[in-house]
């Protein structure tokens, strides 16, 4: 029996991946290479390219190989890009979805791990949030999450799939053995923007904004180290496993960085004068987003490990300074 990796060529997938493999699960991944990379597949797991939405193509994997339990990472996720692409992300996301869940229906699949996102809450009323607050996405990204959740939690009810949606702050980092990484085009996240100015590839990086009530009035986010991010997501996977019952968990550090902070940081990993400009705000940001995880360490016994920021961006550091041009060597 397998577990199946949808989207385990993206950044989040594979090194969910490389860690499934470290610990002796037999691994199949789909990705239909749009926005992942055939270099960030592990060569140990057994890969399909294909689309989750292509009922045939699902249909041929899933006759193929004895899948046990899927993790779902299949998506895109930009937040901008949502707001003018509506309904690539309903298509792509909630009925790739529908997909998915048609096949665990049909060939008696009972587990998922499903990645969602603190974009699920919008604006949040309190900080830390809380798995217990308000659900109003204020993007289509954070709405089509929201969605996937649901359709999986009505799935529960009439078909018995057991389910865990893990809704992720910040993701940053990446393997420390350097072997895979952060790798977008175009690239619009806060510290792999900062590390290409750092490499010269971008003139200077861009401050969304410093007028914030924040105490350098620039935006506060709570960074989380993808393999720390991924240890959640085996615990996870091992307490439906082991009859554990559907449950929602955030994902963060428990501790919030301004963009400023990150901006310092960076210098002082890169010991580079990195190049910083001001601009405007960038619509749809909330000012401070920070995760309480207390339920994940709590029901999970998770234990995140690489909270420091230093570390966070040391370990994207070493990727993006070895690998320039990402997976294009
Ligand atoms: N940000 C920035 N300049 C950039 C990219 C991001 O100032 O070039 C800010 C952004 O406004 C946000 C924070 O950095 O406050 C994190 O943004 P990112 O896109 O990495 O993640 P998000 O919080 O939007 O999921």
């Amino acid at each position: 029996m397998s577990i199946l990796v949808l989207g385990g060529a993206g950044y989040v997938g594979s090194h969910a991946v490389y860690q499934l493999i470290d610990q002796g699960f037999p691994v199949v991944v789909i990705d239909n290479l749009q926005t992942g990379h055939l270099g960030a597949v592990h060569p140990e797991a057994r890969f399909y390219q294909g689309d989750i939405r292509s009922r045939e193509f699902m249909r041929s994997v899933f006759e193929k190989e004895k899948i046990e339990a899927i993790l779902h990472f299949a998506a895109n996720s930009l937040v901008g890009e949502s707001m003018v692409e509506p309904l690539k992300y309903f298509d792509n996301n909630v009925y790739g979805t529908q997909i998915v869940l048609e096949m665990m229906k049909d060939f008696s699949v009972k587990h998922i791990v499903f990645s969602s996102t603190a974009a699920v809450y919008g604006e949040p009323k309190e900080v830390p949030i809380t798995e217990e607050a308000q659900t109003m996405p204020t993007n289509t990204y954070g709405e089509t999450k929201l969605a996937m959740e649901k359709m999986i939690s009505w799935c529960e009810q009439a078909f018995g799939i057991k389910y865990v949606s893990l809704r992720y702050f910040n993701v940053a980092g990446s393997r420390e053995d350097g072997q895979i990484g952060e790798d977008h085009n175009p690239e619009t996240h806060l510290i792999p923007v900062v590390l290409e100015a750092a490499l010269g590839k971008r003139p200077a990086v861009t401050i969304f904004g410093d007028d914030y009530e924040t105490e350098d009035g620039t935006c506060v986010r709570d960074y989380i180290h993808v393999e720390d991010l991924i240890a959640a997501h085996i615990l996870a996977l091992k307490l439906l496993q082991q009859g554990g019952e559907s449950s929602i968990f955030n994902l963060g550090s428990s501790q919030g960085f301004s963009v400023k902070e990150i901006v310092g940081t960076a210098k002082a990993v890169t010991g580079i004068d990195i190049p910083v400009k001001m601009g405007e705000r960038r619509s749809g940001d909330p000012s401070t987003l920070i995760a309480s995880s207390e339920k994940a360490r709590q029901v999970l016994g998770w234990n995140p490990t690489r909270t420091a920021i230093h570390q966070i961006i040391s370990d994207a550091w070493n990727w993006h300074k070895q690998n320039p041009n990402g997976y294009q060597r």
